[in-house]
């Protein structure tokens, strides 16, 4: 028997028609390198969303066919975005810091047919293109003449009805910035995005409504940019873009265009701070910052809250549409105490309707929720991955688990945390040492910018820790100093072993610390003791 129901296949260009209709002039904003700055609105977007699915059908594109973007943030880009989906292509979103090994191997992977790239990356296209073996057509965002995405919009009216399909077809696609191997593909469909933009933007994870001024500084190359670009037109907010990263201009932007919400990855925010004390500027406007794709260390939860601005604390990835737990202030924040607040904040959140999540152990037995048996999380819901692209398996077991590669902790008042990626956790006489732990420490204590902790061979242990410290400028920060820090924040066993200072640390294209590589440089490295 059927239900009485309306089909309503949930696709993403509906957002758009939803924005457009009831949210017609709230602004999107985008700096771009130069200094301008461009005004457009949410009736604008889908004006010019229409123009580009013209225009891409009338350059022999089809249903399904791949439309990649090699870009920073700003309106173009969200237009690329919703052109693409409407005509009924996938969004292939690809992000500029890979190595060319792997931009050539997944541009091929993907078979994009379309390039659309900032003039920034010229070079990259200029250096690629006889490697890239499906592109037809590269376009220019910035630039003006023939091959100008401007002037591509220009020669169509607007006047186009979206792609109707099912809500099972694909919409995007992202690779993983995964540290070994080739990098592999999630392919979102219409169904996943939309509901993943319906959670990303609820109250329990970013209370997203008409009244909010959305920065993106995630990159809309970043897991589709954390979903903000979907769940900002169903909210109907405000968004910023900015097509450069740096704190100055960041900070600027924020207070002109009165952001209340931006979202980042930890590294941004400590340069926020940077900013900040090196010229007093504070962005006035901001109620909340989102902070995801690392663990928010807790001296970055601890400023912020001290500036009167809240702190959702994301955990996801590419497989999980990214947005899987938020933590936000539970109920009982306001009679909490300062420390309570930071615990809570500083794990990776609760649990909200959609996903699911189970903690292993070695022998694959499933582990209580008791706040202290840790293990191989998985999880499953809509927004999760089930096969990669043109994989010949699907990545889930038969019950449609799919292993996270992270290592956490489920506690009894249903909150998640995370210790550790499983190939990163030291593993000193059978135990465990969270590197995470021990970084988040390391970075609280005054005189530290950054710090990674690997495992070193150790005779006896099997291996211990020893932790890579970038001092701030100026500083003279003593690795007694930093002992002595720890010490009152992990337990004594896990102490590093040696601290050596490094100038940098080397991170991935999602800016994340790349510990394979620390693994390499220091594998013959043998402690002094
Ligand atoms: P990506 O697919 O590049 O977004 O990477 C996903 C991985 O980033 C996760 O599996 C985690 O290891 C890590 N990650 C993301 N958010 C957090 C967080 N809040 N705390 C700790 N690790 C995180």
């Amino acid at each position: 028997m059927l239900g009485g129901m309306q089909d309503f296949e949930l696709r993403v260009p509906r957002l758009l028609d939803h924005a457009a209709r009831e949210h017609a002039k709230r602004e999107i904003i985008t700096r771009w390198a130069d200094g301008r700055e461009t005004r457009s609105d949410w009736a604008g977007i889908a004006h010019d969303s229409r123009r580009l699915a013209q225009a891409l059908e009338r350059l022999g594109l089809k249903p399904g066919d791949r439309v990649a973007t090699l870009a920073m943030n700003h309106g173009s880009h969200l237009v690329a975005w919703y052109g693409t989906i409407g005509m009924g292509g996938v969004v292939h979103t690809i992000n500029p810091r890979l190595f060319d090994e792997q931009l050539v191997y997944i541009a091929n992977h993907a078979e994009d047919r379309v390039l659309i790239y900032d003039k920034l990356f010229q070079p990259i296209v200029d250096r690629l293109k006889p490697l890239w073996t499906s592109i037809e057509h590269y376009i220019c965002f910035d630039r003006d003449g023939a091959d100008g995405f401007d002037a591509l919009l220009d020669a169509e009216d607007g006047q186009y009805a979206w792609f109707e399909g099912g809500e099972r077809e694909p919409c995007m696609l992202c690779y993983t910035s995964g540290t070994t191997g080739n990098p592999k593909g999630v392919l979102y469909t219409h169904r996943s995005t939309l509901l993943h933009a319906m959670h990303a933007g609820s109250p329990s994870v970013m209370t997203l409504s008409s009244r909010t001024a959305i920065l993106p500084i995630v990159p809309l190359f970043h897991a589709a940019a954390w979903g903000l670009c979907f769940a900002a037109p169903l909210a109907g907010s405000k968004m910023v873009f900015s097509q450069v990263n740096n704190a100055d201009a960041l900070c600027g932007l924020m207070n002109r265009e009165k952001v209340t919400l931006a979202s980042g990855v930890p590294t941004v925010w400590l340069a926020l701070f940077q900013h900040i004390d090196a010229t007093g500027e504070l962005p006035e406007t901001v109620e909340q910052i989102t902070v995801g794709g690392s663990a928010a260390p807790r001296a970055m939860i601890a400023r912020f809250l001290d500036m009167g601005i809240q702190v959702i604390h994301l955990w996801g990835m590419t497989e999980t549409s990214p947005v899987a737990t938020a933590a936000s202030p539970p109920p009982g924040w306001e009679d909490m105490s300062r420390d309570e607040q930071l615990d809570m904040l500083q794990k990776q959140g609760s649990i909200p309707f959609g996903i699911e999540l189970r903690v292993l152990d070695d022998d694959n037995a499933e582990q209580p929720r008791d706040g202290v048996s840790s293990g191989r999380l998985q999880v499953r819901g809509p927004w999760v991955v089930k096969r990669y692209f043109g994989a010949p398996e699907d990545a889930v077991d038969a019950e449609d688990w799919f292993d996270t590669g992270d290592v956490a902790v489920l506690h009894p008042d249903g909150t998640m945390q995370i210790t550790d990626r499983a190939k990163d956790v030291i593993k000193s006489g059978g135990e465990w040492i969270s590197s995470v732990d021990l970084e988040n420490a390391a970075v609280g204590c005054a005189g530290v910018a950054e710090a990674a902790a690997i495992g070193i061979y150790h005779p006896k242990w099997d291996e211990r820790p020893i932790l890579l410290v970038v001092k701030k400028p100026g500083s003279e920060v003593t690795p007694a100093e930093i002992n002595a820090h720890l010490e009152n924040h992990v337990a004594k066993w896990w102490l590093p072993d040696e601290i050596l200072f490094v100038d940098d640390l080397p991170h991935t294209a999602t800016g994340k610390l790349l510990k394979t590589e620390l693994r390499a440089r220091f594998k013959d490295y043998r402690l002094a003791a």
